[in-house]
């Protein structure tokens, strides 16, 4: 028996229009074996084939859909879906850059899989029991279209226990260099793959990091929440006079230092600080031309997102009292709960509680690594603006 999900009457839209998460409030009835991770036909309630994807009982999002329309599932649609992510990458990846996002989950139309590339290698991180059952086809194809020194794996997320499945973490092929680096826009950062957050590196930001270069000239620097240090090293080749950054992360910050140094700036143009940023940017006693706040999540689920933006509130209007006028703020949000425009809103009323009279120069997001399946606005993760603030 072909493994089914019959959908709620008037639940169809957002599937017809390419969104591929199907809620488990939208199902009438299922049937069929349907083991988690397996492959299971989305049709309507009368019966009409909506699509393919896999099953999950453990998720909320109860299917993930791999492919739209009546025909039955493609089995080459990973192969395939992996070769044009990578083939889309060779916009990304040049002879300045050689590291980006080569996977993006939805964004990709592979739900559940990311994939990282570090120079020459592979991180991967499988986050659902449909892709675990598809991890050695996805491994087959990374060697084949990919041909990686090392594959490994950091699926050790917390998504990972909500489907069922346990922690992975360790080197899947090949052999991790003594020291692995990337180069971002012609600079050049150690990556640690084994102990680093998430996979390592955070690519979603790189295209505002190279906006960051333009406005540094000149400028005093704060990055808070730096990690290990991207965002300061863009400055420094910029221009910027001085940094300071800040993380609460020992570990990251011990790695700015290495990083200045690397692209040949003078370490002695930053100084490192371990401190939460809301104490520090309350206690700081000089003012900057520019700071770059960019925090990790503040709202995991659309729960929390009254608290985080209560948290983003504070931050930025931390962030702008400590601004020289004439300078300006880098400001994100990577909570995807909470969206652009409620972004928007939290700065700006951050601006007017600072009693700063601001302007908006840029809306960023993140680069062309991480594309978004239109139809699925869950993808639109990271959003940024630029203020100036004039006085
Ligand atoms: N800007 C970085 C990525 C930042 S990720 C880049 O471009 O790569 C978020 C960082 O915030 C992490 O390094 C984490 O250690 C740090 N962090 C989280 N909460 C913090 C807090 N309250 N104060 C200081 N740092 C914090």
């Amino acid at each position: 028996m072909v493994n089914t999900v019959f959908l709620k009457k008037g639940r169809n839209k957002s599937i017809v229009a390419g969104n591929p998460w199907v809620f488990s409030g939208a199902i009438e009835k299922e049937s069929g074996d349907l083991t988690p991770g397996s492959i299971c036909q989305v049709r309507t309630a009368d019966r009409r084939l909506l699509g393919t994807g896999y099953y999950n009982r453990a998720s909320a999002i109860r299917i993930r859909l791999l492919q739209w329309g009546e025909q039955s599932l493609d089995p080459a649609w990973l192969e395939q879906a992996i070769e044009q992510a990578i083939t889309h990458r060779t916009a990304v990846l040049t002879s300045s850059t050689d590291s980006c996002r080569m996977i993006n989950a939805e964004g990709d139309f592979i739900p559940g899989l990311i994939v990282d590339r570090f120079a020459g290698g592979l991180v991967v991180q499988i986050l659902t029991a449909g892709m675990e059952l598809l991890r050695e086809k996805i491994l087959a194809a990374l060697e084949k279209y990919c041909t990686p020194l090392f594959i490994y794996e950091r699926s050790d997320t917390e998504s990972r226990l909500r489907e069922g499945l346990t922690e992975r973490e360790g080197l899947l092929t090949g052999q991790l260099p003594d020291e692995l680096v990337v180069k971002e826009l012609g600079l050049a950062f150690a990556i640690d793959i084994v102990g680093g957050q998430k996979t390592g590196f955070y690519f979603d930001q790189r295209i505002n990091r190279a906006l960051l270069q333009t406005y540094a000239a000149g400028r005093t620097v704060c990055d808070c929440f730096s990690y290990s240090g991207p965002f300061t090293v863009h400055a420094l080749a910029g221009g910027a006079v001085s940094v300071d950054a800040v993380d609460r992360s020992v570990g990251a910050l011990e790695r700015i230092d290495g990083n200045v140094a690397k692209n040949g700036f003078d370490t002695k143009r930053v100084t490192t600080t371990n401190a939460d940023v809301f104490s520090y940017l309350r206690e700081v006693d000089k003012g900057y031309d520019c700071i770059v706040l960019d925090p990790p999540k503040f709202a995991k689920h659309p729960g929390e997102v009254d608290r985080a933006a209560r948290g983003y509130k504070d931050i930025n209007l931390l962030a702008l009292k400590n601004v020289n006028p004439g300078g300006v703020v880098f400001t994100f949000s990577c909570s995807q709960a909470v969206d652009t425009k409620l972004f928007r809103q939290i700065v700006f009323a951050a601006a007017s509680d600072a009693k700063r009279k601001v302007q908006l120069l840029h809306q960023l997001t993140a680069g062309p690594d991480h594309p978004v399946n239109l139809a699925h606005r869950e993808g639109e993760y990271l959003k940024g603006l630029v203020v100036r603030v004039v006085a």
